[in-house]
């Protein structure tokens, strides 16, 4: 099946899934084969319900259903597929990469443009070699602008992504402690995610710097196109300011602030704020998006209950979002009880990175301070531990948490948010 033959039917479809639960008519079904299922009777099933079209790989037996298509590797026929769409349309297409806040990053940047603009955006974070096809392809005619995010664990990841979204803006969000193990330490993150500035600088496109971040300075000095911000040079100027726990920015005076906790969230504000400006949108419309912007999802959260100020950033850790996290925690009124979980994938790294964050939680001196996850408990033996959220819960039952702040932070595998309900 040949991408040109195959792109008219695309275009008739409602849209493109690979998750057989969410087929619905008229969609697009990419049958990938699981270790628990085989793509023919998936196929089978999907046409039942209605799909337009079915892709699944080439296998051994026959099947006469017309449409079903056998390709060599659904995975490059999504790719494929997506690439080809991409290049019909004629919109920016902004892409983003970082080592954390892409995900926040990506949602404010949609909240401001969104003010002016229809604009397609990665759905959650769906950001891997299958989620960034599936976003271009759900790019339609009504669009006039998407954000892209794009994640990547080791290298080549971003070149690959961004042959497939062709971005004509780029932002990364930072470059930090994340994914040390596929990466090959911090050298290899920054290289790694500078695939984003290679393939931007390639293709003569649009650069989005934080000239607050040395390492994106040195990478996109004497580079234009660039829109910048973080310095009194740059071309928009910002300042950071916060109301009670909330992140805001000042431009020219005017205020907004917004829902999300933590000064890290400054500079996403602030790329957001840029895009928003570039693009012509008034700074009036930008406050009405950062202000109503309310995270939803584990990330920067800040909750009341009972009387006591949750901070629930259980989505994802590293020693980067750790170490910011710990640092803007410790500024809260009140006392404080830090419930942090493992950083998982740091591979050798990964004792010293643990060693690290507890001392400074030690440092800045929290009333109590609480691990979860084998590799904490091998460095906080002394202290109070546990190797898991369930155990995690089992003490939370008989043991209240005396403190007026808690904080929640850990990676995704240690899925601390489970432990909410019991505090
Ligand atoms: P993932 O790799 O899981 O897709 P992400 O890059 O999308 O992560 P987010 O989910 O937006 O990142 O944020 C995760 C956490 O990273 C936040 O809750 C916060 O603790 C931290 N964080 C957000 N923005 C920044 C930043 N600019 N610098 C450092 N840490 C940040
Ligand atoms: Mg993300």
């Amino acid at each position: 099946m040949n991408i040109e033959q195959f792109y008219p039917l695309f275009l008739q479809s409602e849209k493109v899934t690979i998750d057989s639960r969410k087929i619905a008519e008229n969609d697009i079904f990419f049958a990938f084969s699981g270790e628990n299922f085989n793509a023919a009777t998936l196929a089978e099933d999907a046409i039942a319900k209605g799909a337009l079209a079915v892709i699944v790989e080439q296998q051994d037996y026959e099947n006469t259903a017309k449409n079903i298509f056998y390709v060599r590797s659904t995975l490059e026929f999504l790719q494929e597929l997506a690439v080809h769409h991409r290049k019909q349309l004629q919109i920016p297409i902004i892409g983003l990469t970082g080592s954390n806040g892409k995900t926040t990053t990506k949602e404010i940047i949609h909240a401001v443009l969104a003010e002016k603009f229809n604009v397609q955006y990665t759905s959650g974070n769906l950001n891997n070699h299958i989620g960034v096809p599936l976003t271009i392809l759900s790019i339609k005619p009504e669009h006039e602008m998407a954000v892209i995010e794009m994640g990547a664990n080791h290298q080549k990841e971003i070149e690959l992504l961004c042959s497939i979204a062709q971005p004509d803006f780029g932002y990364i969000t930072n470059f930090g402690k994340a994914h040390l193990e596929g990466f090959g330490g911090f050298e290899g993150v920054i290289k790694g995610k500078s695939e984003l500035y290679d393939y931007l600088k390639d293709h003569q496109q649009t650069i989005v710097v934080n000239e607050n971040d040395p390492i994106q300075i040195e990478k996109t000095e004497n580079y234009s196109p660039k829109i910048t911000f973080g310095k009194a040079s740059s071309d928009y100027q910002f300042e950071l300011f916060s109301e009670e726990h909330f992140v805001g920015l000042t431009y020219q005076d005017k205020k907004a602030v917004s829902k999300l906790t933590g000064e890290y969230n400054f500079t996403n504000l602030c790329a957001a704020a840029s895009l928003g400006l570039h693009f012509g949108i008034d700074f009036e419309k930008i406050r009405h998006a950062i202000e109503n912007y309310t995270p939803t999802n584990m990330r920067s959260q800040v909750v009341k209950k009972e009387g006591k100020t949750l901070v629930l950033d259980t989505y994802n850790a590293n020693p980067s979002s750790m170490n910011a996290s710990l640092h803007n925690f410790i500024t809260f009124e009140g006392s404080k009880t830090i419930i942090i979980g493992d950083m998982l994938e740091l591979g050798d790294e990964s004792e010293k990175e643990h060693q690290n964050i507890l001392q400074l939680a030690q440092e800045l001196g929290f009333d109590e301070i609480i691990t979860v996850g084998k590799n904490f408990r091998n460095v906080n033996s002394s202290g109070k531990s546990f190797e898991t959220t369930a155990d995690l819960i089992e003490y939370l039952k008989g043991n209240k948490i005396q403190s007026e702040n808690i904080l929640l932070k850990g990676s995704r595998g240690i899925a601390l948010e489970k432990s909410i309900d019991f505090i």
